[in-house]
């Protein structure tokens, strides 16, 4: 009897299959058009909600943006995979040194990101389509990563303006590889599955979504822990809460989550960062600093911004047992902007130890900022 023929792979399946092998949770080919999120992009930042993050408004950024071909000539698909970090917290951890977004926890994830599609990317350059051009790209470069998502079917925009799935949720990292090989392009999701909802609008303390799908960058607390350098408007602490990198209130809220798998990528798993607390961290150095997290994603605030964003945690959790350290900050540290901060943050905490320290700042301090903090710290906090 003959047997029937095994239909053999095709290209896409031998792709999708070694993306999945590799750890990759989703893996789905998006067709090369104009985007239709290019639109709504351009309008965020003609509103300027983009902040600081100028680079993303520069002409090269936005060209390269609109036209993949000037990324990759012949351009045919686009690759695009989703690696799913720990989708729960570590409240220990949270506790003693401040709250971590969960993508932010473990080793950068630009590193993990980077082995993977490099190595899926060698594999299709030698073994899949020898001699085929392509690029990957994840948080790195001139691409409309959620637009491409969006296009392959890994999931939908939610209101909040990231990416979530039916079957995984949100708790993902996003990763294309784009390729001058036409491969069958996938489905999108096709439907907005966030209906009525509006739980992550609800959820953000600083009103960041000010609108469904229209996310502030300048009120969002992840954009003012992470990228915002220097003073943080003084409106805007109290709503930080302790968050010292990121946050994560948006997709906590999201009843989504609740199908979020466990991470299988281990790398991307928290570090417990023992032996460290919110107020050990207020007197970290430079050196240390670097050390401490030369392969986390959290050296990218600088250890000003770090040690800026553990006071504001400080001044909101308003503990006591903190002000001798603030105090000590106040005074020593070398920075104007994490004095101003610790100010700030005493003036939250009060007492008669943050009083005097702010006394001594009012008519000692060399930055004229910070001696105005103080005062006013004094006035709204101590008086
Ligand atoms: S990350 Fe936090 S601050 Fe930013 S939009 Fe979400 S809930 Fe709001
Ligand atoms: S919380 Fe609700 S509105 Fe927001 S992304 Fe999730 S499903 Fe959509």
């Amino acid at each position: 009897m003959m047997l029937p023929m095994m239909p053999s792979r095709t290209p896409k399946q031998q792709l999708v299959d070694r993306a999945l092998a590799m750890g990759f949770e989703s893996a789905r080919v998006a067709a090369v058009s104009p985007l239709e999120a290019q639109a709504h992009y351009e309008a965020w930042l003609a509103a300027g909600r983009h902040g600081e993050m100028t680079w993303l408004a520069s002409e090269k950024h936005r060209a390269r943006r609109a036209n993949p071909e000037l990324l990759v000539s012949g351009i045919r698909s686009v690759l695009c995979v989703a690696l799913c970090h720990p989708p729960g917290a570590d409240e220990e951890r949270d506790r003693r040194v401040g709250r971590i977004a969960r993508y932010a926890a473990g080793e950068d994830y630009h590193r993990v990101m980077k082995d993977k599609l490099l190595a899926l990317e060698t594999w299709i350059r030698t073994e899949l389509f020898p001699g085929s051009g392509s690029l990957w790209y994840s948080d790195t470069g001139a691409i409309l990563e959620r637009g491409w998502a969006e296009r392959a079917g890994i999931g939908w925009v939610g209101k909040h303006s990231g990416v979530l799935s039916p079957t995984l949720g949100s708790w993902f990292l996003l990763g294309q590889i784009l390729m001058d090989r036409a491969l069958e392009p996938d489905e999108p999701v096709g439907k907005d599955h966030c209906g009525t909802c509006t739980r992550c609008l609800d959820a953000c303390p600083t009103r960041a979504i000010v609108a469904p799908w229209q996310v502030d960058a300048r009120l969002c607390i992840s954009y003012l822990t992470i990228e915002h350098r220097g003073v943080i408007a003084r409106e805007l602490r109290p709503l930080i809460g302790d968050w010292i990198f990121g946050c994560d209130l948006c997709q906590e809220a999201c009843p989504w989550n609740r199908f979020a798998p466990p991470a299988r990528e281990a790398r991307l798993h928290g570090r417990s960062l023992e032996g460290w607390t919110l107020e050990r961290f207020l007197s970290i150095g430079e050196d240390a600093f670097r050390a401490l997290f030369a392969e986390s994603p959290i050296r990218r605030a600088d250890r000003e911004g770090f040690v800026r964003n553990v006071c504001v945690a400080l001044g909101n959790r308003r503990d006591e047992t903190a002000a001798h350290a603030l105090a000590r900050a106040l005074e020593h540290d070398a920075s104007p902007v994490v004095r101003l901060h610790a100010a700030w943050a005493l003036g939250r905490i009060g007492g008669a130890g943050s009083r005097a320290a702010l006394a001594r700042a009012v008519t000692r301090d060399a930055d004229a900022q910070v001696r105005e903090e103080a005062k006013l710290s004094i006035a709204e906090g101590c008086a």
